[in-house]
């Protein structure tokens, strides 16, 4: 069981603090991993470049979930009458939407960065890279650089939006990072992609009065095959040559659970 203050040990010619456990990247992933270290007894260095919380807060479920909180007042507003209650909407101030979708997000991220402390996890705003002996260099904004040595070292970095060759994001083409910083709706949107969150943001939209479409079929139908294709190249990968027979079992087994 380690202790929560780390020691000092010497990396090539400068000193490194020594933490049972180092966790680069702070998101859902990471900062849970750092705050049951820390429950455990462990001394923990969490890393992070940007803003704890990660995707999910900063960029994901939580500004996504408060969009669609507004979409959902509009929605019941729109079909009040079917309530009996007679009322009439007059626009979305979308400025208001965003601002209230930041201070909920703001509030988070204050209580995640209270618990680092109160669990007396050290929070380090660099850039983590990894090197030799578990040896991890966070380089801060300003360039400067300090090393933390971990007995463990857990990666969790995370990932970005995927984009799209021949859609450079700029102006009117943006990925969902983009979308979640709008302070005005678009009249219309096209939504690449009906996973999760493009079905998510469609419904948004669509409640509060922007025009979603569904870009033509064949695009749409082109860039579906090309994920195919990657998916089986991935999964030629991950289950080894021959992968085509075990995924026709699966895909069978998966059509038969209904
Ligand atoms: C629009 C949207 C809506 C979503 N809605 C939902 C939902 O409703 N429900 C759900 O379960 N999931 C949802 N997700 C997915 C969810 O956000 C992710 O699954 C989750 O954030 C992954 O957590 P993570 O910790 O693995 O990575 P992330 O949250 O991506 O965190 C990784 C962190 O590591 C940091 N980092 C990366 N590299 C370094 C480095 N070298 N040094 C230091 N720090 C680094 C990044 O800045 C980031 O903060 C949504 C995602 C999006 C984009």
């Amino acid at each position: 069981m380690g202790s929560h203050n780390p020691l000092a040990v010497r990396v090539g010619y400068v000193m490194a603090d020594l933490y049972d456990l180092v966790v680069i990247g702070g998101g859902p992933g990471g900062y849970a991993a750092a705050f049951y270290g820390a429950s455990a007894g462990l001394s923990v260095a969490l890393i992070e470049k940007d803003t704890i919380g990660g995707t999910c807060l900063n960029r994901g479920c939580i500004p996504a979930k408060a969009f669609l909180e507004t979409a959902a007042v509009a929605r019941h507003v729109a079909h009040s009458a079917d309530f009996g209650v007679n009322s009439t909407a007059n626009g979305v101030d979308f400025s208001v939407t965003q601002a209230r979708k930041q201070k909920i997000v703001d509030g988070l991220v204050k209580g995640l960065t209270g618990l680092t402390k109160s669990k007396k996890v050290t929070y380090l705003l660099g850039t983590g890279s990894l090197g030799a002996g578990k040896t991890v260099t966070v380089t801060a904004a300003d360039g400067s650089t300090q090393q933390v040595q971990g007995k463990n070292v857990i990666l969790a970095a995370g990932s970005v939006p995927r984009t799209i060759p021949g859609f450079e994001v700029g102006g009117p083409i943006m990925t969902s990072d983009e979308v979640l910083m709008l302070d005005k709706l678009p009249q219309r949107v096209a939504v690449i992609g009906g996973g999760a969150i493009g079905c998510e943001f469609a419904s948004t939209f669509a409640d509060l009065g922007s025009q979603p479409s569904r870009p033509r079929h064949r695009p749409c139908q082109r860039r579906r095959e090309e994920l195919q294709e990657e998916e089986h190249r991935h999964q030629d990968r991950c289950l080894g040559e021959g992968s085509h027979a075990k995924r026709q079992w699966w895909h069978r087994r998966l059509v038969r659970r209904g």
